[in-house]
């Protein structure tokens, strides 16, 4: 292996999260680092998700990193502002020489004899004292598993890697979900196609979602005015967290926002037949709550038909559901989500003792302490880890709580000579033990449905349970006294022969 680069952070993934490491490393003067980025750009989900109607559904001015200020033009942007603002990020931050493109990851062992990762590439291999994980938590797209789907004829693709070059005008569209991907791109494509085949297993929960393009006023005002930035995002900031007591404690705390919900509906639908089908009958939060205010007039417009029986084939121009009813379709639009707790990425990650993440958490379930290090992946930091993701509020306050804390572990070795970090098994467990312990109170998994949240065995993995307050306090400093450490140059000990002299017993 004479042609590796070496070099002390590698991170994997350049969207809010890596790009964000990278910014704060550098801000601390560590500027040993590369970003490996499998695509052509920074920005994740927003370079990934094109789709028509695509837009962030928390309000931007909360939806953004906390440093970096952007002229938004609007409450809830759509994905080419937020995709032009981590841009205009990347570009000020002075980071991006340190950025491979076009380049994945391809699998990282940790080397136990160096005390340092190995990260293969499809650019070349890189040796690493720190491996910062942000491959991102809804990144690899999961395709549904239909019976006959493989042999569609017409054009068929993922939210996620919209087709630009497909013209639907006019055409004859199926979406299948109603996630929260789908209920954006269903009003886009209603106002184009012919016809529109809406495929739902489970209503979501819908709430108006008050966008606005900001007036020339306000934008001055929140430019200008010192602070006002600031005290704007910290009320938006509490307006979502208001909503923590209600998944998290008593679901009935929800009542006025179901109620919202439900005038929603009724505005948006006259027919008592449909209202029907897409009122959700489980607790308000527990699956995503989901922001629109065209969704349900699309659903009710004569070009569309919400089919709510199963599917049972598709065939090579059309979908069949389980009455035998046979739709001919055009196009086939999978709105089906991501790999949310199988994460591929996981598959290519080879800790101390041989064994890769994914196998680790297909025996215990995705965990980690405190979402973001596990135990036998030494100086591994996951961001947006498991049980770190939100229903309610912005991710980014969570990336930057994960930030704050790998940076004090950062500093916190240096300081102290450490060369590897891992947290201890019974840390682990203690943490996940309260963890999940309390999440059997939330709506989550007293609300009655099943959500991309849960595993295979019905455990959250996902969401973490408690305030992002109490998440922030907890990540606040790195605790040395939950992890295994070795100090640096430790030379392998020399076990030699051990002369025994003679045994003095004394009574
Ligand atoms: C459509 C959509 C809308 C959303 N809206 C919101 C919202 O309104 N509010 C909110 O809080 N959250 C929202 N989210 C969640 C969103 O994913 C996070 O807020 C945030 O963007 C996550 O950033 P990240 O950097 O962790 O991951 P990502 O943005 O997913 O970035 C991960 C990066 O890692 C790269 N990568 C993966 N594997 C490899 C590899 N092997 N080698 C090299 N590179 C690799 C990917 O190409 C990608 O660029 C939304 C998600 C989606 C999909």
């Amino acid at each position: 292996m004479d042609d590796v680069q070496t070099v002390r952070h590698l991170i994997v993934g350049a969207g809010f999260a890596g790009l964000g490491a990278a910014i704060k490393l550098q801000e601390d003067g560590e500027r040993d680092f590369v970003v490996v980025e499998k695509g052509s750009d920074v920005g994740g989900t927003w370079r990934d998700n094109t789709y028509p109607g695509a837009t962030c559904d928390v309000p931007s001015q909360l939806y953004s990193y906390s440093f970096a200020d952007f002229d938004w033009p609007n409450s809830y942007s759509p994905q080419p502002e937020i995709q032009a603002y981590l841009k205009q990020v990347a570009e000020e931050s002075g980071t991006l020489d340190r950025f491979v493109f076009d380049t994945a990851v391809e699998d990282a062992a940790w080397d136990d004899r160096a005390q340092r990762w190995t990260v293969r590439t499809s650019a070349g291999t890189w040796s690493a004292q720190f491996l910062i994980v942000a491959a991102g938590g809804l990144s690899a797209p999961r395709l549904p598993e239909i019976d006959g789907i493989d042999t569609f004829q017409g054009e068929l693709f993922h939210s996620a890697r919209w087709d630009h070059d497909v013209d639907l005008a006019g055409k004859r569209v199926a979406v299948i979900g109603t996630g929260a991907s789908a209920i954006q791109i269903i009003p886009e494509l209603q106002k184009v196609v012919g016809r529109l085949d809406v495929y739902q297993r489970t209503a979501p929960w819908v709430i108006p979602r008050n966008d606005r393009p900001y007036s020339r006023f306000e934008r001055a005002a929140l430019r200008r005015v010192p602070g006002l930035r600031r005290l704007y995002r910290t009320g938006l900031y509490w307006a979502h967290e208001a909503y923590v007591p209600a998944f998290t404690i008593q679901p009935k705390i929800a009542a006025p926002a179901r109620k919202v919900a439900l005038a929603n509906i009724a505005k948006g639908i006259k027919d008592p037949e449909l209202r029907a089908k897409v009122t959700p009958h489980f607790e308000f939060g527990c699956k995503r709550v989901l922001r629109s205010n065209d969704y349900y007039p699309a659903l009710a417009a004569d070009n569309t038909e919400l089919v709510t029986d199963p599917i049972a084939k598709v065939t090579g121009s059309a979908i069949v559901t389980a009455d035998g009813t046979e739709r001919e379709i055009d196009v086939l639009v999978v709105a089906t989500g991501f790999y949310t707790t199988e994460l591929p990425f996981t598959e290519h990650v080879t800790g101390r003792s041989g064994q890769t993440l994914a196998e680790r958490w297909r025996a215990t379930g995705m965990a980690a302490y405190k979402g973001t290090t596990i135990p036998d992946f030494p100086n591994l930091f996951m961001l947006v880890g498991p049980n770190t993701g939100q229903g309610h509020t912005s991710m980014i306050f969570i990336i930057e709580s994960q930030l704050a804390y790998l940076r004090d572990a950062v500093r916190s070795m240096k300081e102290r000579g450490i060369a590897t970090t891992e947290p201890t098994q019974q840390h682990t467990d203690r943490w996940n033990r309260s963890l999940q312990k309390r999440m059997a109170r939330t709506v989550w998994t007293t609300g009655g449905c099943q959500s991309w949240y849960l595993d295979a065995h019905g455990r959250n993995t996902t969401l973490w349970p408690r305030s992002t307050v109490d998440f922030r306090r907890r990540l606040a400093a790195y605790d040395p006294d939950a992890y295994q450490e070795m100090p640096m140059e430790v030379a392998p000990m020399e076990v030699g022969p051990v002369e025994v002299g003679p045994v003095e017993v004394t009574q």
